[in-house]
């Protein structure tokens, strides 16, 4: 706990402003998963009251950071929490509430019509709501202040510190070696582009009681943690002690579903592994999007797509799904790790999955810098979609249409999906190249896993920028180098 008086006086009202956030939180919650549609707009009315109170009760703060900025014996803690709030304060003081309102009606609205938009392959649908969210992005970067490029402003929202020029390094190195080893893979053809079991169909009930099995046995604490089910997956930390996840059923290829859960399942283990001191206080939520979505990605694809997670997974599957029983332990290694070109980011392999986020990086830094037009946007989608994966989407709803985060207005999110990849395969490296992750898993030992990530990643939360938390534990990064190689060793070798 914070021994300064000043932190101490900051935590205190602090919890204020947790209270409206947690508030925020269970609203976010229920909008995605039991909300009628029509319960939209008053909805978006509540957030935005709720968010302009939230907006006061950290400006009421500033005095006392200000003073706590002075101070001079400061531990890292103390110190995050000063950090933490004035990037908040930073972002506060210079949007108006007014401004704060209008984005949270503006994007719960747009949200419904998206929903709307994407089933009937509509953009001229969405186009206005998108229209009014650009303008009012932008505004946002205009007011925050930014050097160089306006999106910078809005990456630096979800990755504290990370940039137009940070961003370029990555997908300058990431795409053209992604697509290499593409082709390699494919003309290796040991890993197929298709399998049987993406056709056999399964019962909801059936898949609910695999995904509990899978959670079970990645040890999630039952009185600390809830599965739902929402359209599009997602998980919402809403308190140290309750941590909610949702998946889906699409009726088929149950590796879909299967893998939603585990990823979230990933964000989720972050969430409870964070100290219990941060409770209440600024710095108890992940310290990034990417270093969020680097735990999803590692349970994801490190652990869950491994040989060794098959093997532990085999009972539950069985049990379940009498389909599965025929094919052998490789076969279903196989099915997780088909690898193709497709249109749907969330449905991408591993290989193919950066190239898609490179698509909305290209497009969203041109439409924030003002180069294109939101009209223009579907066909500089096709075009870049076309160049990055030689494919080109048929229509909108695989197309530009197909993510839910522009409707909420979050410009600058789509990158940390890809750091969350890199991060992944930096903890992989870390993990002596993965050896760690087999000899766990061989062992069924995911606890050991989980204490290994917990010791130098989670229990930390926000105490430290993304930046410096990578320096500290892996001496580097974003370092794409650790992905490529990770990619090599488990597609080539
Ligand atoms: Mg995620």
């Amino acid at each position: 706990m914070a021994r300064n008086p000043v932190i101490q006086e900051i935590l205190k009202r602090y919890t204020q402003v947790w209270a409206l956030g947690h508030s925020m939180a269970v609203l976010g919650w229920d909008t995605e998963t039991h909300m009628p549609e029509r319960g939209a707009r008053p909805r978006g009315i509540a957030s935005g009251q709720l968010a302009m109170l939230s907006q006061k009760a950290t400006t009421d703060l500033d005095g006392l950071v200000r003073k706590a900025e002075k101070a001079k014996d400061l531990d890292d803690m103390e110190k995050g929490v000063v950090r933490v709030l004035r990037r908040s304060l930073d972002y506060y003081l210079k949007i108006p509430p007014e401004l704060v309102d209008e984005l949270q009606r503006v994007t719960t609205e747009a949200t419904v019509v998206w929903r709307q938009a994407r089933k009937n392959s509509d953009f001229k649908l969405f186009r206005p709501h998108l229209e009014k969210i650009v303008a009012l992005e932008r505004t946002v970067a205009d007011r925050l202040g930014y050097e160089k490029h306006p999106y910078n402003a809005l990456l630096d929202l979800f990755e504290e510190g990370f940039t137009v020029r940070d961003a370029d390094a990555v997908y300058s190195k990431l795409v053209p070696a992604s697509k290499k080893l593409l082709t390699k893979v494919t003309e290796a053809g040991i890993y197929p582009s298709k399998h049987p079991l993406e056709l056999a169909r399964y019962d909801t009930d059936a898949m609910l009681s695999v995904n509990e099995g899978a959670i079970q046995l990645l040890r999630m604490p039952a009185d600390r943690f809830r599965m739902d089910v929402s359209t599009h997956p997602f998980t919402t930390q809403i308190a140290h002690d309750d941590v909610r996840i949702t998946t889906r059923y699409e009726g088929k290829d149950f590796k879909a579903s299967l893998f939603g859960t585990v990823h979230e399942s990933g964000h989720a283990i972050y969430g409870l592994g964070i100290s219990e001191g941060l409770a209440y206080t600024p710095l108890g939520d992940g310290a990034s999007y990417g270093i969020h979505e680097s735990q999803s990605r590692f349970w994801e694809n490190v652990v869950g797509r491994s040989r060794g997670f098959v093997r532990l997974l085999r009972p539950v599957l069985s049990k379940n799904l009498q389909f599965v029983k025929k094919y052998n332990d490789e076969q279903l290694y196989l099915y997780f790790n088909t690898v193709r070109k497709s249109y749907i980011r969330v449905e991408a392999d591993e290989l193919t999955y950066n190239l898609h986020t490179a698509v909305r990086y290209d497009v969203e830094k041109k439409v924030i810098g003002g180069e294109v037009k939101v009209s223009e946007i579907p066909s500089l989608w096709n075009d870049t979609f076309d160049d990055y994966l030689g494919i080109r989407p048929r229509n909108d709803a695989e197309g530009a249409l197909q993510d839910v985060h522009w409707s909420g207005g979050s410009f600058g999110y789509f990158a940390t999906y890809t750091l969350g990849n890199i991060v992944a395969a930096m903890i992989w490296h870390k993990m002596k190249d993965g050896a760690f992750v087999q000899d766990a898993l061989q062992e069924g030992d995911i606890v050991g896993l989980k204490s290994w990530l917990g010791k130098k990643i989670h229990r930390f939360g926000m105490t430290y920028s993304p930046k410096a938390l990578q320096q500290k534990v892996f001496g580097e990064a974003y370092a794409p180098q650790r992905l490529l190689t990770y990619f090599e060793r488990k597609y080539l070798d």
